[in-house]
């Protein structure tokens, strides 16, 4: 059998989004669980959105994803070029074949011509489509009307009465009838072929095996089977995967938030936890566990288990997949990780001044409240910023029993401030004093952060050290 190969093939018109994202990955899995090879193509055939910026934000974002691919852009190969306007030479002779062999024909119906025709067929309750007028044209006609400079289209002619069959890999068997189809174009006016000419062009001579992409391009696909059959081309596997909708169900747009994987990535989302996300967006593994690395769902991944339901994209399940995933990173790795966020942030003179036992404290204190990385700023505050109290913090300080409590802690403060000792330290103190560990925690957080939840005390109290911290102390005693 031949080896598996399938390709992701984006219009390089926009970044790439979560849905284009989730198409890549699945391909990718297939291609690395079946050892098979991916191709990454350009699809750039729509000249005025195309833009060269847009194709290196795909592959930057493909990359950052971890998707690898052997063949196509950036890789070479043996079946290039791989951006479809440097085919154009490629194209030409099929679509050459095409007119030869009585599959295709010119077109010069104008625009006006052609919306006159729609009307017409609207108005008789008809299905707007092409009705074929320029097939009739005898070569003369057609001569005079290239030596008039006009420029016509090529259009496919569409099989009479016939139906089509794709028994897709996902969707199961699904016919379309072309009884309610126009002749379609297969190169437009400017001589570019449309996408659904090349990219069966493109798939064919790339060796293609297994097409897998979004749902929105399963009615495409007959009038990709009618080329395949006029040109006598073997046909690969069909594989539409549903689409991704918003929490709301309706079709995931910008209304639903961030939907390129750069904002992602800029947000401090893991790579292996999108990874994660994406591959569970119409498929699931057989276990229950759904935090998995991205070796483990290529080991378990087929396209059985692709779901044809839409998926739905839940912003809360990515952020408890991406805090799953975060706790796996050791805090070294992780604080060189934060690094960059906090340099960026309202602190970073502070972080600077941090040795490296202290960074690797703060990181301890707040690791836990992370969802993304960006969060690090929205936590480091109560470091670094002056104390002020919330109405709650205030109200504990005021309560009987706590300056004692708060003066016992400063008299007895040990020297060396490392997170254990402390735990130790605090333990003993409420042995001492014969009272509830909440007794001595909850004033003491209230004294020396100003607030009543926060980062880990025992981590908080080690990146301020002894001075600081005993400082913040009585700055809450006289004040309260
Ligand atoms: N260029 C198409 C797109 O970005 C790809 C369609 C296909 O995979 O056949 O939607």
């Amino acid at each position: 059998m031949n080896k598996l190969k399938v390709r992701f093939a984006p219009s390089p018109t926009g970044p790439l989004h979560i849905g284009g994202a989730r198409s890549a990955l699945f391909n990718y899995l297939l291609a690395e669980n079946q050892k098979g090879e991916m191709v990454l193509r350009i699809e750039d055939t729509d000249l005025d959105r195309s833009k060269r910026e847009y194709e290196e934000e795909i592959i930057e974002s493909l990359k950052w994803l971890g998707i690898e691919w052997a063949e196509g852009i950036g890789a070479g190969g043996e079946n290039g070029p791989y951006r479809q306007t440097e085919r154009l030479a490629i194209y030409q002779e099929y679509i050459q074949k095409l007119l030869d062999s009585g599959h295709a024909y010119y077109c010069f119906c104008t625009e006006e011509e052609l919306e006159k025709e729609r009307q017409a067929l609207i108005e008789r309750g008809e299905t707007p489509r092409y009705t074929g007028k320029c097939w009739g044209l005898t070569a003369e006609e057609r001569e005079q009307k290239l030596a008039q400079g006009l420029k016509p289209t090529i259009r496919f002619q569409i099989p009479a009465h016939k139906i089509y069959i794709v028994d897709d890999l996902v969707r199961g068997r699904v016919s379309f009838a072309t009884d309610d189809m126009g002749d379609f174009i297969i190169v437009k006016s400017d001589g570019i072929p449309t996408y659904n000419f090349a990219v069966v062009i493109d798939d064919f001579l790339m060796g293609i095996t297994h097409v897998i992409r979004a749902e929105e391009h399963l009615s495409n696909t007959p009038r990709q089977l009618m080329i395949y059959d006029a040109l006598n081309f073997k046909l690969p596997e069909f594989a539409h995967i549903s689409l991704i909708l918003g929490s709301d169900r309706q079709k995931m747009s910008k209304r639903h938030g961030a939907t390129s994987l750069v904002q992602y990535r800029d947000m401090g989302y893991l790579p292996a936890a999108m990874f994660n996300f994406l591959s569970l967006m119409g498929w699931s593994p057989e276990g229950e566990e759904e935090i998995l690395s991205p070796e483990e769902i290529i080991a378990a991944f087929s396209l059985e288990r692709v779901a044809k339901s839409p998926a739905v994209f839940d912003l809360d399940k990515l952020n408890w997949i991406n805090q799953q995933h975060l706790k796996k990173i050791e805090t070294e790795e992780l604080g060189k990780m934060l690094k960059p966020y906090l340099e960026k942030s309202g602190y970073a003179e502070e972080v600077k001044k941090l040795d490296e036992g202290k960074y690797s404290f703060l990181i301890e204190a707040v690791r836990d409240r992370l969802v993304c990385l960006s969060d690090i700023t929205k936590h480091v505050g109560v470091i670094f910023d002056d104390l002020s109290y919330e109405d709650e913090a205030r109200q504990v300080l005021q309560e009987d029993g706590v300056r004692p409590v708060l003066e016992a802690f400063i008299s007895g403060f040990p020297e060396l401030v490392s997170p254990d000792e402390l735990k130790k330290y605090i333990k003993s103190l409420i042995k001492e004093l014969k009272v509830k560990p909440k007794n001595v925690y909850m004033p003491l957080r209230c004294a020396i952060s100003g607030q009543t939840h926060g980062p880990d005390l025992p981590y908080l109290i080690s990146v301020w050290g002894k001075e600081e911290s005993i400082r913040r102390i009585k700055d809450s005693i006289q004040t309260l």
